[in-house]
């Protein structure tokens, strides 16, 4: 359960709008307080509700057998979470879950496809965060099946960073095993060797990155590869 320490900040997606739409789009706009642990949506779920973090930060999971459940994607500040919406799909494929507690900004899926359909800047920013999700969530599949435990941690790590604007949050060892689809003692034996080189500190659930600069190192390649998409779409 990331929880960012820091002041709040509005969520980066809408922000970027002209400033007469992102007015516009604020009077349809409910502010929510997003608590670890809630599920947002459940895949097959209809859409009531898209949401734009502000530092809350939410995991997408894909289900396996109805209770197997992987993280393959992250939103944060960044982006917005109901991404089928703007596509026309009011069901879920995914499950949201809010992992680090936070605020937010919500509108109605009705109000949401209205907006959509009459306001450009929102469609180009929405297509520019839906390649770069689709890109996350496809070199999150291959960074699964690849790579080892201690590289994927530091990109989750990473990740996760950039999404609180924090370099320090909380988290177990065994929430970090869910989100990673490994076993606690894999995560656990990750981390030791994570801050026995002195890139991270894991205290009585808190983590702090000491080395940015180390943990990109220590991470794989996946994490500069995603952040290159979102670079190139911007
Ligand atoms: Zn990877």
């Amino acid at each position: 359960m990331p929880v960012a320490i820091r002041v709040p900040v509005a969520n980066s997606l809408l922000a970027s709008l002209p400033r007469k739409d992102y007015e516009r789009l604020l009077t349809g706009i409910e502010p929510v307080t997003l608590t670890f642990g809630e599920i947002i949506y459940e895949p097959g779920q209809p859409i009531r509700h898209v949401y734009f973090p502000n530092d809350a930060l939410v995991s997408l999971l894909t289900l396996a057998d109805g209770h197997l459940a992987l993280e393959v994607g992250m939103v944060g500040h960044e982006g917005m979470v109901g991404t089928p919406v703007p596509l026309g799909i009011n069901v879920s494929a995914v499950r949201a879950l809010v992992q680090g507690s936070g605020t937010a900004m919500r509108m109605t899926s009705a109000r949401f496809r209205k907006e959509f359909r009459d306001c450009p800047p929102l469609q180009r920013a929405l297509y520019r965060y839906i390649h770069v999700l689709m890109a996350q969530v496809t070199q999150t599949a291959a960074c699964n099946r690849f790579h080892v435990v201690e590289a994927r941690l530091a990109r989750w790590l990473l990740m996760t960073r950039d999404r609180v604007r924090a370099n320090k949050f909380r988290l177990t060892h065994e929430f970090l095993a869910h989100m990673l689809g490994v076993r606690r003692v894999g995560v656990t034996r990750a981390a030791s060797a994570l801050q026995l080189r002195k890139l991270i500190r894991y205290s009585r659930g808190e983590i702090s990155i000491l080395d940015g600069k180390g943990l990109e190192a220590a991470a794989c390649r996946c994490y500069q590869v995603v952040k290159d998409v979102q670079r190139r779409a911007s």
